[in-house]
């Protein structure tokens, strides 16, 4: 037997050491939360590496580039004695990461032109629009469902593998009767994304797998290439990602794959945890393993998340045992009056504990939308406290960053209709009639004349479809493309982004918002971050895929490395702190009112919240307002979660304690609470993103309550399907 330079036993249980040594064939590692897999993972992936495989023939696929990113460090630091080991070799990522290599790579098999761009979701929302639009659909059709839900019901027959008409039946049967007009918009969508050479997210995927299916050459290679297959929280997986994985590993059967059926939250993007459930099925000969020693959280806080979930009737069942000594400190449940006093407890709560010696890097607040956080931003920003915000609406996402990057992708990719339209109209004078003629008459200098984006907006038949007053603006946009479309600029992006602040866009930041300046920042952020890619190309498919990078932003704080997390409880999924607070845990906010429709939906609520309680490794707070946001100068009293209440409460062993904050009163006295319209102008300024994000997440926010409703009391509005929203980027 080899001698192993690196210590396995000595790092791992023997559960886990199980795992690292098992042959290389098809392995299941089903484990609650906390209990290793991750870790396990990153070892079985050394002793590989140091077993002799080369570092390009591993694919590890991870729920987040980041996450990919930290696994590999640690492998390295593992491996780091072994000589001639790199693992920056190794392929790893999100599938929609990998699938974009892929596609890069043999796209052209499949009829794409390499500069493909990517559309995300907003963009994707969009498309649709217009193309139900175009087709007349919407007019005269009050019920005619909105983009953003024909985009998502189309993204789902996706990621399912199932038809359109099915996913409507199941999933929104009230549109049944449109679904000749739903499948028209999906294939006009398909047909324009086509014509512009432009991706969703989806399409990575789609096409990746269309890849396998259709082209034997590049299958065989792809099973040559990658050897060696791990895949971290797999019960997030959803079909299709299922079936890339099965085809992949199809040759040689190496595949190691780590989840928690527990854990799986993502069943609204399609992941379907029958994945899991079903491998040793799929596997004949697999091994299923299991991890049953929990090393991350307090025998008390492990205790509480037991029961929990324990609630849930369909799932696997686990034992998980707590390794650490108890603490003596049970999780504490925190009643407040309302949203701004749990803020101020939580704020005051951190400060305490950092005194006790957590630092704030070891603590983060957790909650179900995004838009739950806006009371705690104003409050820790108020007190000085640094934080770092993961959340699901991206930097990138944002209007002004969009439009700056449309020059580029437009630079790079001159079918991309959507980019020249929207970078076209930022020119006074120029609106949508405009902008379709400069369009058309664009396109027929490119394919006539083979020109040259740069020469090609500079033809006068292009001055035809522009009036008079649109003139001025017509011709500084076209200075700006041709100087953007130079080779000088196309490779070096960081420059080509100053181009387009001088250019103009500056100036009408700076004429157009308040916060002009802030969005300025931004831009010269982005330009900073730019630096880093040697082309234009690269910058662009980076940024579409880096979703980490933009969905974190340090928001205040002057010491980079000590900082609170804020952040939703999808983003937090493997993730850990030794102090976590979850807000918000009201009826109708935590369960959301939408996800009640059905048990399923309750069930996996249920696993959210299992999720944000085993984030926590020592101290635990379970908070949420009494009290609604005053509406038409009335409160809505709330009831607190089902997930609360349902806690074995007494009994001998009490699973938390119960705080009231009016006993104890919050110091230092805080002046008055900040009226709704206050806090929405400061998280606005906080959220960096002008009046539309921050005016968004205060009416979502709203909408999350519903009332306990005691007689005489106003009842909540409707709650519409947005709630879960926030959380869908990748
Ligand atoms: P999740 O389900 O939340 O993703 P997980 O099962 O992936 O959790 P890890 O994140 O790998 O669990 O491990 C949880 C914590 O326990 C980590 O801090 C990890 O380093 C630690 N840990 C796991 N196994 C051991 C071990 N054998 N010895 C020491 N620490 C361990
Ligand atoms: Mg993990």
């Amino acid at each position: 037997a080899p001698t192993w330079r690196i210590d396995y036993a000595g790092q791992l249980n023997a559960e886990q050491l199980a795992v690292v040594e098992a042959p290389r064939i098809p392995l299941l590692v089903i484990a609650g939360a906390g209990s290793g897999k991750t870790r396990t993972l990153i070892f079985r992936l050394a002793r590989m590496l140091e077993s002799g495989i080369p570092p390009e023939q591993i694919l590890l696929l991870t729920f987040t580039n980041r996450a990919a990113q930290e696994m590999l460090k640690r492998a390295a630091s593992l491996v780091a004695n072994l000589p001639g080991v790199d693992v920056r070799r190794i392929t790893g990522g999100t599938f929609h990461h990998v699938g974009y290599g892929i596609l890069r790579e043999h796209g052209s098999l499949l009829g794409f032109d390499e500069r493909f761009g990517v559309l995300d979701r907003e963009d994707q929302t969009d498309l649709f629009a217009s193309c139900i639009a175009e087709l007349g659909y919407a007019v005269g059709q009050r019920r005619f469902p909105k983009a953003d839900v024909v985009a998502q019901l189309h993204s789902t027959a996706i990621n399912t593998q199932r038809s359109l008409p099915d996913v409507i039946l199941a999933r929104r049967p009230q549109f049944a009767s449109l679904t000749r007009e739903l499948v028209d918009a999906a294939a006009r969508y398909i047909e324009r994304k086509h014509e512009m050479n432009l991706v969703d997210f989806d399409d990575l995927l789609l096409h990746w797998r269309l890849l396998l299916v259709r082209e034997p050459r590049v299958r065989s290679l792809l099973q040559e290439r990658y050897r060696c297959i791990l895949v971290d929280e797999y019960q997030d997986t959803n079909r299709l990602q299922g079936e890339l994985v099965d085809m992949m590993a199809a040759g040689h059967r190496n595949l190691t794959v780590v989840g928690d059926d527990a854990q799986s939250i993502y069943s609204f993007r399609g992941a379907d945890f029958s994945n899991i459930l079903e491998f040793p099925a799929r596997y004949e000969e697999c091994q299923v393993h299991k991890l049953t020693v929990n090393y991350r959280s307090s025998p008390e806080i492990l205790s509480l998340a037991n029961a929990s979930i324990a609630c849930n009737i369909r799932q696997y069942p686990k034992e998980l045992v707590a390794r650490r000594q108890s603490g003596g400190i049970l999780p504490a449940i925190v009643p407040a009056r309302d949203a701004v006093q749990q803020a101020a407890f939580i704020a005051q709560r951190v400060l305490e504990l950092r005194d006790e010696g957590i630092p704030l890097k070891e603590m983060a607040v957790l909650y179900r939308a995004h838009a739950q956080s806006m009371e705690i931003q104003f409050e820790l920003s108020r007190r000085g406290i640094p934080f770092v915000i993961r959340r699901g609406v991206r930097f990138f996402a944002q209007a002004h960053i969009k439009d700056v990057l449309s020059f580029l992708r437009f630079a790079t990719n001159p079918s991309d209709e959507l980019s020249f339209k929207r970078l076209v109209k930022l020119f006074p004078g120029i609106g949508s009639g405009t902008a379709d003629g400069l369009w058309r008459a664009l396109r027929r200098e490119i394919e006539g004349g083979r020109l040259s984006i740069a020469d090609a907006v500079m033809e006068p038949s292009l001055l035809e479809p522009v009036p008079k007053r649109s003139r001025a603006g017509w011709m500084g946009c076209r200075e700006l493309l041709r100087e953007l479309a130079s080779p000088l600029l196309i490779n070096a992006p960081s420059q080509a982004i100053d181009a387009v602040l001088a250019g103009g866009y500056q100036a009408f930041l700076e004429s157009q918002f308040v916060n002009g300046d802030s969005r300025i920042d931004d831009l010269r952020q982005l330009a900073d971050y730019a630096l880093q890619h040697p082309d234009v190309g690269t910058f662009l498919a980076e940024v579409s895929l880096l979703t980490e990078l933009s969905s974190e932003e340090v928001v205040e704080g002057a010491e980079p490395d000590e900082f609170l997390t804020l952040s939703t409880i999808h983003q937090a999924k493997g993730l850990e702190w030794r102090g976590v607070f979850v807000a918000w845990l009201a009826d109708g906010s935590f369960p959301s009112a939408p996800a009640l429709r059905d048990r399923a939906g309750e069930e996996e609520e249920r696993r959210c919240f299992y999720v944000a309680v085993t984030r926590a490794k020592d101290e635990l707070y379970l908070t949420y307002p009494m009290l609604s946001a005053p509406r038409d100068g009335e409160r809505v009293l709330m009831k607190p979660s089902r997930f609360l209440d349902e806690l074995p409460a007494a009994g001998g062993h009490e699973l938390y304690e119960k705080w009231s904050l009016d006993e104890v009163p919050l110091a230092p006295a805080l002046p008055a609470p900040p009226s709704r319209a206050e806090l929405a102008a400061h998280g606005r300024r906080l959220l960096g993103d002008g009046a539309d994000e921050g005016a968004a997440d205060l009416r979502l926010g709203d909408a999350g309550f519903e009332p306990a409703a005691p007689a005489g009391l106003p009842t909540g509005a409707a709650v519409g399907e947005g709630a879960v929203s926030d959380d869908e980027e990748d």
